[in-house]
């Protein structure tokens, strides 16, 4: 099986590395290309070690240093956005996508495009361009599997034979380290304290946006692209051990969920042996010792995010892609202290006021066009230090 996995620096590129490196690493796969951006020892060192293709980093100025990391292998070094997505284009049978951010959109609709079946870890390709990636994946042939772990288990979960049936998608958050927290606590919170997850080790934005319940708002714009047919409802419910990963509710009255230990080998290996399962060493749930699994209601006055996904969720059009870009400006402004914490939700919802959803994008450049729009418009209230 030939693969490509783009953002193999980030937390699921290793992670995907490691599952692969578990099923027989370069004897069981042929590795195409591998994608980073700052940190290039470390993708030399799995292009080295995997016997890759090629290895591309994002970022043009490393690459002097990639080319002498790689000198001699046999490996290619390229840089930059036209390489990344050259790369990307390669014929792979399966490709994961965990570019962190919109920076993905690009790379991963190139894989689409060349029939591979795409492991998507980047959730903002769907919160941006969703109906027009999908489409994308359809017309080469391809298949979409979800890798986000509540979307991996309503995957896994869902009756394709009783689709009729389905009637409310559960999605379970954390609750993220200010769970308990008042909001006037929350105003004046560092990035190292946001990043701080209880769960999951993730990648520092998604951590942050765990925190502001940013990436439920996604995931569940996500949701809706990939499960959300008309009648069906997508819920948020706060389960604080992160052991019931997504539910999906039936007609009858059933709820059926899918449980793990929170580890994203589980829905990296499920997206790459699919429909089959791998073996993995990630650790066995103990029901003796868990003891109980709690649920509540999020509070969403403290965390704006989820109503502004449900506004983005009935607007449809470009909305998707004008809260991620405000959201993603919004994060980076907060990262660099020059705004606070409970800053991130009113900079989003000041840019959705503002900019008209449109409708349904047709082309990539309709979504960068609105991504940027709304990136301007979130900079303009960032204050420069
Ligand atoms: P990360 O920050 O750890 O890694 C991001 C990867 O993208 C790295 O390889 C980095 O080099 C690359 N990258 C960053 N900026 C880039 C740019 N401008 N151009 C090209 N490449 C760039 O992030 P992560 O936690 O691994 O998350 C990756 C994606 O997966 C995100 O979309 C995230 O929402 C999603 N996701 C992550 C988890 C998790 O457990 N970490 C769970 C569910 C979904
Ligand atoms: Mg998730």
């Amino acid at each position: 099986m030939r693969i490509s996995v783009l953002g193999s620096t980030g937390s699921i590129g290793r992670n995907t590395l490691d599952v692969i490196r578990h099923l027989g690493g370069r004897d069981a796969f042929q590795v195409v290309a591998l994608t980073g951006q700052d940190n290039v020892e470390l993708l030399a060192g799995q292009a080295v070690e995997f016997g890759a293709a090629v290895a591309v980093t994002a970022n043009e100025a490393r690459l002097p240093e990639l080319r002498s990391a790689l000198a001699g292998t046999g490996i290619e070094a390229a840089a930059g956005d036209a390489a990344l997505v050259e790369a990307a284009s390669r014929p792979v049978d399966w490709c994961m996508a965990a570019i962190v951010g919109i920076a993905g959109l690009a790379p991963t609709l190139a894989a689409a495009r060349q029939g591979a079946r795409i492991a998507l870890a980047n959730k903002e390709c769907l919160v941006s361009a969703g109906a027009l990636f999908q489409r994308a994946i359809e017309r080469a042939g391809g298949l979409l599997l979800p890798v986000d772990s509540e979307h991996s288990a309503i995957f896994q979960v869902i009756d394709r034979a009783a689709e009729a049936a389905v009637e409310r998608i559960i999605l379970t958050a954390s609750g993220g380290p200010f769970r308990l927290w008042p909001a006037e606590r929350m105003a004046d919170v560092t990035p190292k304290v946001a990043a701080a997850h209880p769960n999951w080790s993730m990648g520092v934005k998604i951590s942050i946006d765990s925190a502001s319940l940013f990436n439920k708002a996604l995931e569940m714009i996500e949701a809706k692209h990939l499960f959300g047919a008309s009648g069906r409802t997508i819920e948020v419910v706060v389960h604080p051990q992160s052991v019931v990963h997504s539910m999906v509710g039936y007609s009858d009255g059933s709820v059926l969920a899918q449980l793990g230990p929170p580890d994203m080998r589980t829905a990296i290996g499920y997206a790459l042996t699919y429909p089959a399962r791998p073996n993995l060493p990630v650790e066995r749930l103990d029901f003796s010792a868990l003891a109980r699994l709690d649920f509540e209601a999020p509070d969403e006055g403290r965390f704006p995010a989820l109503r502004l996904a449900r506004r983005a969720m009935e607007a449809g059009g470009l909305s998707g892609a004008i809260l991620n870009g405000a959201k993603e400006v919004a994060l980076g402004a907060f990262i660099d202290r020059r705004i606070g914490f409970l800053d991130i939700a009113r900079i989003v919802e000041q840019v959705m006021d503002e900019v008209a959803p449109g409708s349904d994008p047709e082309t990539i450049e309709a979504v960068f066009a609105a991504d940027g729009e709304a990136r301007r418009r979130a900079d303009a209230y960032a204050p420069r230090r």
